[in-house]
């Protein structure tokens, strides 16, 4: 048993005019009078739902329809070419055994384009009014007339309200590149010099809060609109999920379910970004999915943004993560030292106010997780720089942000600074607690005190008994010593400061 596809692509339907009636799995036991097998394929959908279950079946197959037969071998047609590959791969056999098995004579089942789509002036037609911008009937929903001739305003007014506005300072050119983005990064941007190529549709960016996703989503879309491209202008349609679920549900209350799909399908690029919000909206979900099958099948481009990998996104319907997985799947890693010194020294340049290296260093080390904040940080000494007109100093910064630092504080633990510190100067871990004042032995305790008291919340006289129940004037005396140490040893204060960085990295 054989399961081609592709024999008649473009060509020109055989066998007689009977034939090539097509029968709706649905209409079938009705027609059976039209087509001369249409009530073994009644059969055999019966038992194709049965066996997939309601979903699958609704999803893949319920659009299959009948068409000629050639001596052993069975036509079936389906609406888009996704699907007929899909329905292919993942169907074939079975469809072949099932009708060999309903009709012995059959013993080979060809999955083709439906008749209709493999027209050349149809899908001409078709690709036309998908550049067309002409608002739908419905008038609730006018669309700037604009729009269809200025390329540059598609993307903040693009078919009504359908998206949301692309924020001009999110660019490729004010994307900070390092180790942890870098691939993200090359994808969003081939994406945008070559949209559509196979193996990058879609394109999934995941990643933590504020590393970047919508930023460079942001930089695909300004990229493309502001690109003429030979074809015309291109529609990009940005939204985050919660939008698209509230654009679904709002069209179906007002009956409008029809023209949310034409305006979603219409567009050349679609972008949906925390894709994760759609986890348990099953109708919005369903809704998303035929979206992206019709526009990926059209060979427009989608761009997805979630904060994990399809892989990971439980709860996402099975048929949609792999889907999603498809295409290219980039992750946006956590921030290195060495990136977020990067983007806050080009933020502050750009801000034209100095700030001086050791305030981006101590932002840098401070603030690792999100670059949003960081950047937050960094506007808020811009702004009382400004404001003031007083320089942005080390003591100014921790003045200014204390209520950020202080939700930034790593929960760095005595016994991993004692560790690291003994296992620094070569001492042993009990020596951190012993009685022994040695300088070998008390300096290093000293500097353990000193980097508790600085990178965690604990009084000194908790600090104290985690040392071998010393006082809290001893640690007091530490933290004095080690600062003046400090001040006046760079080796020791380069030692100390390493020290912190391993800690809080
Ligand atoms: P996400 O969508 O991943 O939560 P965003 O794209 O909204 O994150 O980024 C948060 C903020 O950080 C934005 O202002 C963005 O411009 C900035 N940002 C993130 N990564 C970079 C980077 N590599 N270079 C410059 N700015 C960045
Ligand atoms: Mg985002």
């Amino acid at each position: 048993m054989r399961v081609t596809s592709s024999r008649h692509e473009s060509g020109v339907l055989s066998g007689a005019s009977t034939d090539t009636v097509m029968v709706r799995p649905a209409d079938a036991a009705a027609a059976s009078d039209v087509h001369p097998l249409a009530s073994h394929w009644a059969r055999i959908c019966g038992r194709l739902q049965a066996e997939v279950g309601e979903v699958e079946y609704h999803t893949w197959l319920r659009q299959m329809t009948l068409g000629p037969v050639d001596h052993d071998e069975i036509t079936l047609y389906l609406p888009t070419r996704f699907l007929r590959d899909w329905v292919r791969s993942q169907y074939g056999d079975r469809l072949g055994t099932m009708w060999n098995g309903e009709v012995a004579a059959i013993r080979r089942v060809e999955l083709m384009l439906s008749p209709e789509l493999r027209t050349p002036e149809l899908r001409a037609a078709e690709v036309k009014t998908s550049e067309l911008r002409t608002p739908p009937a419905s008038a609730a929903t006018p669309v700037a007339p604009a729009a269809t001739s200025a390329p540059a305003q598609v993307a903040a007014e693009p078919r009504g309200d359908l998206a949301a506005p692309l924020d001009p300072r999110f660019t490729f050119d004010g994307f900070v590149v390092g180790k942890p983005n870098e691939f993200a990064y090359a994808c969003a941007r081939r994406v945008a010099e070559r949209p559509s190529s196979p193996g990058f549709n879609p394109l999934f960016l995941y990643g933590g809060v504020g590393l970047g996703k919508t930023h460079l989503m942001h930089a695909v879309g300004i990229e493309l609109t502001r690109a003429a491209r030979d074809a015309g202008p291109v529609t990009v349609a940005y939204m985050s999920a919660e939008k698209f679920m509230y654009r679904f549900i709002a069209a179906i209350r007002s009956q409008q379910t029809m023209e949310f799909k034409e305006q979603l399908r219409s567009v050349d690029v679609l972008m949906i970004d925390d894709l994760q919000f759609l986890i348990g909206k099953d109708n919005t979900q369903e809704e998303f999915f035929h979206t992206f099958n019709a526009l990926v099948d059209a060979g427009k481009q989608i761009v997805v943004s979630a904060d994990k990998s399809p892989s990971d996104l439980s709860g996402l319907e099975d048929r949609l993560r792999t889907r999603l997985g498809c295409g290219m799947v980039a992750d946006l890693h956590a921030t290195t030292f060495e990136l977020r010194i990067s983007i806050l020294e080009a933020k502050a340049q750009a801000s034209g106010v100095a700030v001086p290296p050791k305030v981006l260093e101590f932002l840098a080390h401070k603030i690792t997780t999100n670059v949003r904040e960081l950047e937050g940080a960094l506007n808020r000494m811009i702004a009382h720089a400004n404001l003031f007109g007083r320089p942005v100093t080390l003591d100014a910064t921790q003045e200014v942000l204390h209520d950020i630092l202080k939700a930034h504080d790593r929960r760095v633990t005595i016994e991993e600074i004692q560790r690291k510190v003994s296992e620094h100067w070569n001492i042993r871990l009990t020596d951190m607690s012993s009685a022994r004042r040695a300088r070998a032995v008390a300096r290093p305790r000293q500097v353990a005190m000193y980097l508790a008291k600085q990178l965690t919340s604990r009084s000194l006289p908790e600090i104290g008994r985690k040392f071998g129940n010393r006082d809290h004037t001893t640690v007091m005396h530490a933290v004095s010593r080690v600062t003046e140490l400090m001040e006046v040893d760079t080796a020791f204060a380069e030692d100390v400061e390493l020290l912190r960085r391993m800690l809080e990295s």
